[in-house]
């Protein structure tokens, strides 16, 4: 057979295994078995059969995965994809660009531009002066935005003297973002947050006051938009407005939450991220994109130019045109044209579809909330926000330790029994039931189901 027929193949399978994917598990892992199986198919020098190999793929290797489209998939943030954005993605790994700038691959770079500047003036920057880059991920726009923040806050000398502000709220990979550019735990403060656990800007404004008098450089504000926990938006407006008279940086880490954008019922949750300098927002989340698609949006693109623009001499003759070339605006070289995908998607569903169904999304977090009000032993921690609900199993003669304990062991069991995917998360010491519900597969009778099979699971474990 040929390569292309086994394409041609594997599009027929693809689809075939898409309509029992909702029977199945939301997530399954490799057991020891298959890994020794796995682990015995040492690289030959002539080559193995390229149908068994495939064959191994399909049965022992990708089944094992976190399957992102189950609609009772509620752990981590899921990410169910649109049809169209996997059709993106054949298209670009078939055609593979090098979209590092305009002359490798002017066709996506006029996508691409055209997509950012439509993003841009969504989060309500002028798409004149601003701009951004797709990236892998949220994680790599995080980085992206705190290395641009330095370069334009502080100089060489000043880096040991650089303090930044975060919630314990923040995503971990913007801890991780700010080791790599060089600022230690010391100068990480973690403002503290109200008991909706959104940042106090009052706190905010005292820590950066007493910072800038003991001779430290504050540059750099980071807020959530969207907690990774808890689904929680900062108070934006409050924060741009500290932000801009003490002259630091606002970085809104919008990876799971900027996608409120584009609803019409919810976007005002978003207002003020205009006012901020710099945006994270993943695709590959609440966008339905396949991974790696995600978007680091600056105001200014002077900002972005400053920390990443060099043209080596054997780039001087593809600099010649009058784009900006990618490889400008971040760490890539070489990169796929992620953006192509997005680009289609948006084209072909039409931006109203979207934004209704991210309003489902969060409809359906509020349906919970309302149904976990109603079953007896769960205790609500906090409501839904963009699409996230924390709860946990609640029983009054247990202390808090041993409610933690219960609630992990509970998610445990929901897990291994595979009709749901519900794992913990800690907030304020405590251990809860957390869900994310962005799926457009998920109906409320899937809803209703998972929570009578979470009580069900209760009478399990409280009969052991
Ligand atoms: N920021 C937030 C708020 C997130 O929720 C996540 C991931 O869940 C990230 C950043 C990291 O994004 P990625 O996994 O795309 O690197």
């Amino acid at each position: 057979m040929e390569i292309q027929d086994y394409m041609k193949g594997f599009i027929d399978t693809f689809y075939k295994n898409k309509e029992t994917i909702q029977q199945g598990k939301p997530i399954d892992i490799i057991p020891e078995k298959t890994i020794k199986q796995l682990q015995t198919l040492d690289f030959t020098e002539e080559g193995r059969d390229l149908s068994s190999l495939l064959a191994t793929l399909e049965e022992t290797v990708y089944p094992f995965r976190n399957v992102s489209e189950h609609k009772r998939n509620f752990a981590f943030i899921p990410a169910p994809v649109v049809d169209i954005s996997k059709l993106g993605d054949l298209l670009e790994s078939f055609y593979n660009p090098n979209a590092a700038g305009f002359y490798s691959s002017s066709g996506t770079a006029v996508i691409e531009e055209e997509t950012m500047s439509w993003l841009c003036e969504k989060a309500g920057f002028d798409p004149k002066k601003a701009s951004g880059i797709f990236l892998s991920g949220g994680s790599m726009a995080n980085l992206n935005a705190t290395i641009a923040a330095r370069d334009k806050y502080l100089h060489l000398d000043d880096i040991t003297k650089g303090v930044v502000y975060i919630s314990d709220q923040a995503h971990h990979s913007v801890h991780k973002a700010l080791h790599v550019i060089g600022i230690p735990d010391e100068r990480i403060r973690r403002v503290k947050t109200d008991d909706g656990l959104k940042i106090l800007p009052d706190s905010l404004l005292e820590s950066i006051k007493k910072d800038k008098k003991s001779g430290l450089i504050p540059f750099i504000v980071i807020a959530t938009a969207g907690t990774t926990n808890a689904g929680v938006i900062d108070p934006l407006p409050e924060l741009a407005d500290i932000c801009q008279k003490e002259d630091l940086w606002l970085h809104v880490d919008g990876a799971f939450g900027a996608s409120v954008l584009l609803s019409t019922s919810h976007k005002h949750l978003l207002t003020g991220i205009e006012k901020a300098d710099s945006i994270t927002w993943d695709a590959h989340k609440w966008l339905f994109q396949s991974y790696s698609c995600a978007m680091l949006l600056v105001k200014d693109k002077t900002d972005l130019l400053r920390s990443f623009s060099e043209t080596p001499e054997y780039l001087e003759d593809a600099s010649e045109n009058e784009h900006i070339n990618t490889w400008d605006l971040g760490l890539d070289l070489s990169r796929p044209a992620r953006g192509v995908k997005l680009w289609l998607s948006l084209q072909a569903l039409g931006t109203k579809k979207l934004g209704d169904t991210i309003d489902y999304g969060i409809k359906l977090a509020e349906y919970t909330e309302s149904v976990v009000q109603k079953t007896p032993k769960l205790e609500i921690i906090t409501p839904a926000q963009t699409a996230i609900i924390n709860f946990r199993y609640f029983n009054d003669e247990l202390s808090e330790l041993e409610l933690n304990e219960w609630n992990t062991k509970l998610s445990n069991l929901i897990s291994n029994a595979g009709f749901a995917q519900i794992l913990t998360t800690k907030l304020n010491g405590k251990t809860v039931l957390r869900m994310c519900t962005i799926s457009p597969e998920t109906t409320q009778e899937d809803i209703d189901k998972t929570i009578a099979h979470i009580s069900e699971c209760i009478e399990t474990l409280e009969q052991n």
